[in-house]
């Protein structure tokens, strides 16, 4: 059974850690998405609903499941029985940081690999951040998020989900 662990904040889920996690489904048996609490970064959702909506969003495809996690890495890791940790590379801007954190988590413990899995060129310029503002300002973020998460933030900042006019209009 080869299991990989993808942690992240995940705040909220994107395309582009969705297309990161359908990848990562096809090569591993079990994917394990670690929502991490990260009190530090403020979070929009609670982990709880963190994880809620990366249910909603996978359910298609039958061997990922979503658990909030605290503590080191690498100590979750292997508790799960996973052998490796995927990590999205959107652009070089990524690299450095994942780079530094790949190799400080391999001297932690040499036997978790880090792979790095890039996303469809059209989500490298995706991140929770920018979707988050997108949709705090009144902006469309349907093409960015899954349809569970576009309700979500809809309901998070108080606005009617956006209707997409007609085609011809
Ligand atoms: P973190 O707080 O750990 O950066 P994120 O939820 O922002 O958590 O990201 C989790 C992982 O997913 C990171 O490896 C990040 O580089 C990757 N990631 C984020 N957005 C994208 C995207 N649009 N395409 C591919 N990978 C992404």
């Amino acid at each position: 059974m080869r299991t990989v662990v993808y942690p992240g904040s995940f705040d909220p889920l994107t395309n582009g850690h969705l297309d990161v996690i359908e990848r990562a489904a096809r090569l591993f048996d079990r994917v394990i998405v670690a929502v991490a609490q990260n009190a530090e970064k403020a979070p929009l959702f609670t982990p709880e609903e963190r994880c809620a909506l990366v249910v909603g969003a996978t359910r298609q495809l039958g061997n990922v499941e979503a658990r909030a996690f605290d503590g080191l890495l690498v100590d979750y890791v292997r508790g799960c029985d996973a052998q490796a940790v995927i990590r999205g590379l959107r652009a070089v801007s990524d690299f450095e940081f994942e780079f530094q954190m790949a190799l400080m988590n391999r001297k932690l413990d040499e036997r978790v690999e880090t792979i790095f899995m890039m996303p469809k060129d059209t989500y490298t310029f995706l991140s929770s951040r920018l979707v988050k503002e997108i949709a705090r300002l009144g902006g469309d973020v349907r093409d960015f998020v899954p349809k569970n998460v576009g309700k979500a933030l809809a309901k998070k900042f108080g606005a009617e989900p956006v209707r997409r006019p007609a085609k011809g209009n």
